[in-house]
């Protein structure tokens, strides 16, 4: 069965425009944008009456497990332009372990890296260049610090649209090269995400590139909804009490809150929200700051520096959007030193055998100072999100050796610890 076969090409779905997302100004939909006139992002809006009357949650529950099931809360219209590469649904595996340990209550992970180019950039990739290929753009430009580059990379090629991609110079071996051999142009750019940022929107007049930077353009917080929506049904319809997310740009906080407002709009679940965590690096925590501070913007973090890169974002353009939905749920926003990061992702890989990626670890750090300080509670059922696979990143080597041609003492392995 293919994933799409109840959607003929000429079945509209339900977008009806976009709006901006700090005057609530209305946008035309099916014509490229990038941000708003007022210069901020734009937000996907739909026809939700329609979306309720054509779908149920038996019909739904009846449809192959992947991204695209949601299809009538999402903006691309036309079959011929999903450029898939088997988005799956994500698992959300208990840490019961750990759980106990800590006196906790129940811990979910949603693991993230098992979607294709391995973390969830590719929910908001596979998004942004189907819409491009509807829109006929031959070229896309982002800076990254690793993962959005290989997402966009892969989805691009797919569809056969070129890839320009900036990275910051200390991006990890790995990430550069799978964008590249994934068929993108790439570089090092002496400087922070912002800096490459810099650099693909300058290029957007001279190069005539399109810009997919995070926000930017309206489609990847759509496909970054998707945690949101999988998250509810994959819990019969309910949402957790809590849910820690590595916060970055922002986009899948923004786009999770999104998703729960539209799946209550469409009666699939209550008025009960999460409380949303936005969990930032100690070295780079422009939210962190904002939050505490009481203010609704977040100025950049200097000298932005963590192991977990993915979240090194010094400036993030919904920054009003995130401060807004962590206060509007009840959340809050938490900084993890690097140490704990590094110390909570050696603990869960031992603990339950889950390797989880920097930013995941911080998510687990930040459930563990939360616990203790009391904003969670034994009794909440907490979500914790993996965003990528750890297999990504650099890992502690190994010095252990056997030389084979001298005697063996084989008490050593029942002496060491499991
Ligand atoms: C991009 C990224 C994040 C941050 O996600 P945002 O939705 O942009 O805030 C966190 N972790 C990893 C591994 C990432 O690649």
């Amino acid at each position: 069965m293919h994933a799409n076969e109840n959607l003929t090409t000429e079945r509209p779905t339900f977008v009806t425009h976009l709006e901006c997302s700090m005057t609530g100004e209305r946008h035309d939909a099916d014509v490229v944008h990038n941000l708003s006139r007022a210069g901020k992002p734009l937000l996907v809006r739909y026809d939700l009456d329609g979306v309720k009357k054509a779908l149920s949650k038996e019909a739904l529950a009846r449809r192959p497990a992947d991204l695209w099931r949601y299809r009538e809360m999402l903006p691309v219209r036309r079959v011929e332009n999903i450029v898939s590469l088997g988005e799956a649904m994500t698992p959300l595996v208990p840490l019961p372990a750990l759980a106990k340990k800590l006196r906790g209550g129940e811990i979910l992970v949603k693991d993230e890296g098992r979607l294709p180019t391995g973390s969830f950039k590719a929910r908001g990739l596979v998004m942004a260049v189907s819409m491009a290929k509807a829109f006929g753009i031959k070229h896309m430009a982002i800076p990254t610090n690793g993962n959005a580059g290989a997402a966009l990379a892969a989805y691009a090629s797919h569809a056969g649209i070129k890839t320009t991609i900036f990275c910051p110079e200390d991006t990890p071996e790995v990430n550069l090269s799978e964008i590249g051999i994934q068929g993108a142009e790439v570089y090092r750019v002496n400087g922070l995400i912002d800096d490459c940022g810099k650099i693909v929107g300058e290029g957007k007049a001279k190069v005539g590139w399109f810009d997919v930077s995070t926000l930017k353009e309206p489609y990847r917080i759509e496909g970054k909804k998707t945690m949101g929506i999988e998250l509810a049904e994959q819990l019969g319809w309910t949402v957790p009490d809590v849910i820690f997310y590595p916060t970055g740009g922002g986009t899948g906080l923004i786009g999770m809150w999104k998703a729960f407002a539209e799946l209550a709009a469409i009666g699939f679940i209550g008025a009960k929200r999460p409380r949303m965590v936005a969990v930032q690096a100690a070295g780079c925590a422009p939210m962190v700051r904002a939050y505490e501070r009481g203010e609704e913007h977040a100025p950049r973090w200097e000298d932005a520096h963590t192991i977990a890169a993915g979240i090194r974002v010094p400036q993030a353009i919904g920054d009003f959007l995130i401060l807004r939905a962590v206060r509007e749920s009840g959340g809050f926003a938490i900084a993890v030193s690097d140490d704990a990061i590094a110390a909570g992702l050696a603990e869960v890989a031992r603990d339950e055998g889950f390797l989880m990626c920097p930013e995941g670890a911080a998510t687990y750090a930040a459930y563990k100072q939360s616990l203790a300080d009391g904003r969670v509670k034994p009794g909440d059922r907490a979500v914790l999100f993996n965003c990528a696979t750890g297999l990504k990143y650099p890992l502690p080597p190994i010095k252990r050796t056997l030389d084979r041609l001298k005697p063996i003492d084989y008490s050593q392995f029942s002496a060491s610890a499991p």
